[in-house]
């Protein structure tokens, strides 16, 4: 892999060299840096921070901690999650080198089918490409049969692993401070102390336990909890009936939030996300008249796998302190959508302070937080966005206006889609909060949505084209 251009030019050369000179708090040459996890924070920040340091001729030692192979099926060897990389994600990793191959991306998403009770529609990909790729997080489903290459961490952590970085295969047990430098010690009792810590654990472990050392003033993020499972139908079932859509349900069911099915190959993918969300609820989402008629006979298979793992809903309280950076899900994570590209983009921006300013709270809040912040702001206007969605959710007339106005997008070639673009990129994570509302605000979009609000309430409105080739 190819270190980015913009980080080989002089001026970046001469900051790193200065970076090194002028702080205590700065890597040199054989710095080691511990990372605590090897989820897609911790690949991406390890693959980063060796590029970077690279093209400054700057020698480090990265030790990733990471007890799972991600070879093992089911919840054991996974990482809980849709699944879904984002089209502008896939492209930005192909632009740092970061290819997902065939093996790796379980299916090529190009469209959404929005379900709703007042009928469906299909939202084709804006630029009509099948860029977004629905992977698997592990080696796929507990009753899957075994693959030759595991999924979308174990391919990021291979990466890792041909950059340089030695993939220490444990648990990071306890973490103390030994003057001034952090000390990581495992379950069988090694210890290693590092000049950087990078906590890349997610959400999902004990791990936050081991920062309760309130001298860093971190408190952890908060988390909701969410449900998981994979139904087996055979690829040819799957084909014929999920097609290359995620499937995307907005119901009134209480405490529902966000539903979506995503095909993956024999499988497909049911993720839920709601308030308190627990066996009642998922009953309630399954028991539904348009999940039921999304599978082949209106029946819902046995549950091939499932979990319910937490999600970051809020970010951490400063991320940073001396020599140490959460990441990822443990730092600041876009709200409920493109997690894998908050874990890209927080990755990146901890990699960039630590090569080429330094590793003190004070570089890190001048060059780290800022990338952080602008999530955590973006994840302010996600709650207007969400509210809006929510009264959408419980208001058959809001729904049949939406569905009306975006099946006539969908049916006009050449049309600018607006309901269309701001749906797709509200589920895709293609785009952030900001650009959606922005794009609700234009005089125009509040103008159609109330005609057709009013158009769908009139009698043979066209409201509802339910179950009839989704709004085309
Ligand atoms: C229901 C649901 C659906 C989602 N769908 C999507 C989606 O479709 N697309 C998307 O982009 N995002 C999605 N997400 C979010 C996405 O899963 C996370 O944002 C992403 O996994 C965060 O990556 P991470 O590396 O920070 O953490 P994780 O992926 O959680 O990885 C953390 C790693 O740290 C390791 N670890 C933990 N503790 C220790 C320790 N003490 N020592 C050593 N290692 C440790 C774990 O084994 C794990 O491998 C979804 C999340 C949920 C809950």
């Amino acid at each position: 892999m190819t270190a980015p251009s913009s980080f080989l030019g002089p001026l970046a050369r001469l900051r790193g060299r200065a970076a090194r000179r002028d702080g205590s708090l700065a890597l040199q040459d054989g710095s080691r840096v511990g990372v605590i996890g090897g989820g897609p924070a911790g690949s991406f920040f390890t693959i980063f921070l060796l590029a970077m340091a690279d093209s400054l001729g700057l020698d480090l030692r990265v030790d990733i901690f990471e007890p799972r192979f991600f070879t093992h099926r089911g919840p054991a060897g996974c990482n809980h999650c849709g699944g879904i990389v984002s089209e502008s994600l896939v492209q930005m990793l192909a632009a740092e080198g970061i290819n997902l191959p065939p093996s790796v991306v379980q299916q090529g998403i190009d469209s959404y089918i929005l379900h709703t009770d007042v009928g469906d529609v299909r939202i084709q990909s804006p630029r009509d490409e099948k860029r977004i790729a629905a992977v698997y997080r592990g080696n796929g489903p507990r009753e899957s049969e075994p693959v030759e290459v595991a999924g979308f961490d174990r391919h990021l952590l291979d990466l890792s692993a041909s950059q340089g970085a030695r993939v220490v295969r444990k648990m990071a047990q306890s973490v103390e401070w030994i003057d001034g430098r952090p000390r990581v010690t495992c379950p069988d009792g090694s210890a290693t102390d590092f000049d950087l810590l990078v906590v890349a654990t997610g959400v999902n472990s004990q791990a936050m336990n081991l920062f309760s050392d309130a001298a860093h003033r971190f408190a952890a993020p908060a988390t909701q909890r969410t449900f998981i499972c994979e139904f087996r139908l055979g690829a040819d079932v799957v084909r014929a009936t999920f097609g290359t859509s995620m499937h995307v349900f907005l119901l009134d069911i209480p405490r529902l939030g966000f539903a979506a099915i995503v095909p993956k190959g024999e499988f497909v993918t049911l993720c839920l996300l709601g308030d308190d969300l627990d066996e009642t609820l998922v009953e309630n989402f399954l028991r539904s008249a348009e999940v039921q008629r999304c599978f082949p006979g209106g029946t819902i298979p046995p549950l091939a796998c499932h979990c319910y793992p937490r999600i970051n809903v809020e970010a951490a309280t400063r991320p940073f302190g001396d020599r140490i950076v959460w990441i990822g899900d443990s730092g600041v994570a876009r709200l409920y959508k493109d997690g894998i590209g908050s874990a890209y983009r927080t990755a990146k921006a901890a990699a960039k302070t630590a090569v080429f300013s330094g590793v003190s709270t004070e570089d890190f809040r001048r060059h780290f937080w800022p990338a952080c912040r602008a999530l955590d702001v973006d994840n302010m206007i996600a709650r207007v966005v969400f509210g809006v969605t929510h009264l959408i959710q419980h208001s058959s007339v809001l729904r049949r206006g939406v569905v009306r106005m975006t099946a006539r997008e969908q049916a006009q070639a050449g049309s600018d889609g607006q309901m269309s673009s701001v749906l797709w990129d509200t589920f895709t994570g293609s785009a952030p909060y900001r650009d959606i509302l922005k794009r609700t605000m234009r005089p125009q979009f509040p103008v159609m949505l109330a005609w057709n609000v009013i158009a769908g309430s009139l009698p043979f409105g066209g409201a509802s084209r339910r179950g009839r080739n989704h709004g085309e």
